[in-house]
């Protein structure tokens, strides 16, 4: 039986994949800070709660990690810890660079110390790119110009990553990920705001969704579509980085016109109020991702498009309320 650990375990990709290696007859288990009121809820969504093994520790905690990867020698480690709001990370960076900076870099040292044969994923993002692009897109060769603290404490990440493996020759891997969501997505999120919004408005619990910049542009794609292609990079010959992205790309006020549409909302703007608050300091404006080295190398390409995402998504919603 093979063994993965699961860091960021009761977020949005940790259940998934969580999900996806339990499928596969792994031992999971999941990393958790020592909470008063640990949150099981997302797992509990996809009815796995009771099939992870948990394990204490903190992505700030060194020693904590250090253990942990001493007692377990995991086969495969999955990195999906991290202070992931990209708003939060102006207010927070301090923490949002020991989160996701320093706890890289703790973990894969962990790795090289106790356990060097285990395999690493770190959950890389294409907030790197900033507002850099080739042609509108980003591939693995666009260059990166980070517009925010979390964007600059992944970029840290992600060369840590690729040092551990050109200095120690340990198995690591960057998936580059877009935008990715769920009906267990974060309700700060765009997306879940307004799907968590419709379900309200419709049922009379609210009257409007107050948001920022409605003009940016994100390839979203389904997360468990995502979680798919971390599992493929741990199980090819050698590591490399890929870009996982659908290659289509959409504006919130797409992503609203559908929404609504879905819920039998007609006339969306007049429920939109626009708010200061949700602007950013540095925006990025357009992600458009190709993909392709991960089609070719790995066979992974997304099932689900948008409409699809939309759809599951406000339809859990509504039930969720009802
Ligand atoms: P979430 O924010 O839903 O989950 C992150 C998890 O990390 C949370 O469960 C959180 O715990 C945990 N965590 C935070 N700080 C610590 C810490 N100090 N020690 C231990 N655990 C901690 O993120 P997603 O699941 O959406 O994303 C997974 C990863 O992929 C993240 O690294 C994110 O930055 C990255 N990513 C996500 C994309 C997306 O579109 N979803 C796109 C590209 C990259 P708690 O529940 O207590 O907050
Ligand atoms: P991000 O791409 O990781 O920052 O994901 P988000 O879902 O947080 O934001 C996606 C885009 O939606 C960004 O360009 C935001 O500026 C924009 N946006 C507009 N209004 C809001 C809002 O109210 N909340 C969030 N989170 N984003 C918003």
């Amino acid at each position: 039986m093979k063994t993965a650990l699961v860091t960021g375990i009761l977020g949005q990709d940790g259940p998934y994949l969580a999900k996806l290696l339990l499928e596969k007859n792994y031992k999971v288990y999941g990393l958790i800070s020592r909470y008063a009121n640990p949150n099981f809820s997302n797992l509990d969504y996809l009815g796995i709660t009771s099939q992870i093994d948990y394990l204490q520790g903190d992505m700030t905690d060194e020693c904590s990690l250090m253990n942990i990867i001493k007692n377990i020698r995991p086969d495969e480690v999955y990195n999906l810890a991290a202070q992931s709001f990209v708003a939060a990370s102006w207010d927070q960076a301090k923490l949002t660079t020991e989160v996701n900076s320093l706890g890289v870099l703790y973990l894969l040292n962990a790795i090289k110390l106790f356990s060097p044969a285990t395999k690493f994923y770190q959950a890389s993002t294409s907030e790197m790119f900033g507002n850099s692009n080739i042609n509108g897109e980003q591939n693995e060769a666009t260059p990166f110009h980070p517009r925010s603290p979390y964007a600059i404490s992944k970029l840290y990440s992600y060369w840590i990553t690729n040092n551990f493996k050109e200095s120690y020759g340990l198995y690591c891997c960057n998936g580059i990920l877009f935008n990715h969501e769920s009906p267990i997505r974060g309700k700060e999120f765009v997306t879940r705001k307004i799907t968590d919004g419709i379900a309200k408005i419709k049922l009379g619990l609210a009257k409007e969704i107050r948001l920022g910049n409605l003009d940016s542009k994100r390839d979203w794609g389904f997360a468990g579509d995502y979680v798919r292609a971390m599992y493929l990079m741990l199980q090819q010959a050698k590591p490399d980085n890929y870009i996982i992205s659908t290659g289509v790309s959409h504006s919130i006020r797409d992503f609203c016109a559908i929404a609504f549409n879905h819920a039998g909302l007609t006339d969306w703007e007049k429920y939109i109020v626009i708010d200061p608050q949700f602007k950013r300091p540095a925006e990025l404006f357009s992600l458009q991702g190709k993909s392709s080295k991960a089609k070719d190398v790995l066979g992974w390409e997304p099932e689900v498009t948008f409409e699809q995402l939309i759809k599951m998504m406000v339809e859990a919603d509504l039930s969720r309320y009802k």
